[in-house]
């Protein structure tokens, strides 16, 4: 398992640039820290809010080290508790100018959890762990679709100083979004939207177990645009209500989740959930198929899954540009070919309107409405590179690529709903549910 990713040896130039910048960043996070810990540390120790503690973490060749932090508990509330958790780990900086640990690295895993990685021969294992990693940024950004072991694979095998500085960086910058959402309702309503609060993983599940059951089921990713469209137009907002599985969608909707003080558990997108639910349908037989788009885009889409999950079973593909005179026709099309799921790529609320008017008669048991999804996948549109994905500036990227059409969107549309969701926090909106 490990063998298709083992750490490539790096140089000596890469081991000492990283010592140096994880000297000269503890010590200047030190300096820092001096005043505002000779101000409250002695009042926090001496009243026993804080003990300096050490624990047991597995370093490198799964050698024990121990790693410092003040055993506080930080106290509810997003403001404050990001604070405690900075104050918490200010001790470890300590760690960092010993070089027991670095800046960037796998997470320090505790010894009890080498059994969930496999064992100490797992090349996460083979570097120091670090105070930040690609896996808690991604958490942080919502974007934590693979699993922690991968992340540091991933990591392991592609480190170097400028990934190490780019990591810090966007991980300095994910800061911003709040802490990564672990304990939050399944449900939340934000914009008057009722979300469905769960992961990626239970998303695709549910797919298949409505298919298994045969039931149906309709799925709405709603970004922030979706949320400003839903505030004007009231037909959208009641075609949402129907749907069975509302997904936040982008870190517009995280931010808004963290002002309002109900956390989005992961970023679910169909662009992100595409990969996976072909992988998955390849493994179980089922078949997809795609209607949206300009003429031939949702083929080349669906050339890309094939070329990648050959078992996978297209059950047809159509543009997304047809009049209501041929919508039968469509329909019947669809029906004929037996999809079980089915993707509309016709922008939103055309798609979720269609597909509540429209899955019934076309015999798919699943349908989502997807956006661009075909855009990207068919190479017509160039999806945003990861690293800025992982700081939540994929909307940069999409109003570079078309000004045109996405200026209202974007610079317009992220203040709109900005405005809306400060209105909310403040007006006490009646739509606070949270549901575990
Ligand atoms: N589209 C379509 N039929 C229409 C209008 C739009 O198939 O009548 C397609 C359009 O070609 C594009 C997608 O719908 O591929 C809308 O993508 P958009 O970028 O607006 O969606 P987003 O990903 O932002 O939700």
């Amino acid at each position: 398992m490990h063998a298709q990713a083992m750490p490539v040896p790096q140089s000596r130039a890469y081991h000492l640039g990283k010592r140096l910048l994880d000297g000269i960043v503890a010590a200047l996070l030190l300096s820092a820290a001096a005043p505002l810990c000779a101000l409250l540390l002695p009042w926090l120790l001496v009243t026993g809010r804080a003990r300096i503690q050490a624990r047991e973490f597995v370093g490198i060749a799964g050698k024990s080290i121990w790693l410092h932090d003040f055993g506080t508990k930080a106290p509810e509330g997003a403001g404050t508790g990001r604070l405690y958790a900075c104050m918490q780990n200010l001790p470890r900086l300590f760690d960092l100018l010993d070089g027991r640990l670095s800046l960037v690295g796998p997470r320090p895993a505790a010894p009890e959890e080498l059994q969930s990685f496999s064992g100490i021969a797992h090349p996460r294992f083979s570097v120091a762990p670090g105070l930040t990693c690609l896996w808690s940024l991604r958490r942080r950004s919502n974007i934590d679709f693979g699993t922690e072991s991968e992340a540091d694979l991933e990591y392991v095998s592609h480190r170097c100083l400028r990934g190490d500085i780019g990591i810090l960086g966007r991980a300095l910058l994910a800061l911003a979004y709040g802490a990564d959402a672990q304990d939050c309702g399944a449900c939340q309503f934000i914009g008057g939207i009722r979300l469905l609060n769960l992961s990626m993983a239970n998303l695709l599940d549910a797919v298949f177990c409505a298919i298994e059951g045969k039931a149906r089921m309709r799925i709405a990713f709603v970004n922030p645009d979706c949320v400003n469209i839903a505030a004007r137009d009231a037909a959208y907002r009641r075609t949402l209500d129907k749907f069975d599985w509302v997904c936040a969608d982008g870190i517009g909707m995280k931010i808004a989740g963290s002002l309002l003080g109900r956390p989005i558990r992961q970023n679910i997108n169909g662009t992100d959930m595409f990969p996976r639910l072909c992988a998955a349908m390849a493994q179980s037989g089922h078949s997809l198929y795609l209607l949206g788009a300009r003429d031939g885009v949702a083929q080349a889409a669906a050339q890309w899954a094939l070329a990648r999950y050959p078992e996978l079973k297209i059950a047809g593909t159509r543009s997304g540009y047809f009049s209501s005179v041929e919508e039968a026709a469509v329909l019947q099309e669809i029906r004929s070919s037996g999809a079980q799921v089915l993707l509309v790529a016709m922008g939103a609320p055309r798609q979720e309107q269609w597909l509540e008017r429209n899955l019934e008669a076309s015999g798919a048991l699943v349908g989502m409405g997807v956006g661009g999804l075909f855009d990207f996948y068919s190479g017509r549109i160039r999806r945003a590179p990861l690293w800025l994905r992982e700081i939540g500036g994929e909307w940069i990227y999409r109003l570079i690529q078309e000004p045109g059409r996405m200026w209202r969107r974007y610079l317009v549309g992220n203040w709109v709903f900005l405005a809306r969701i400060v209105h909310e926090r403040f007006s006490g909106s009646r739509m606070k549910g949270t549901a575990r």
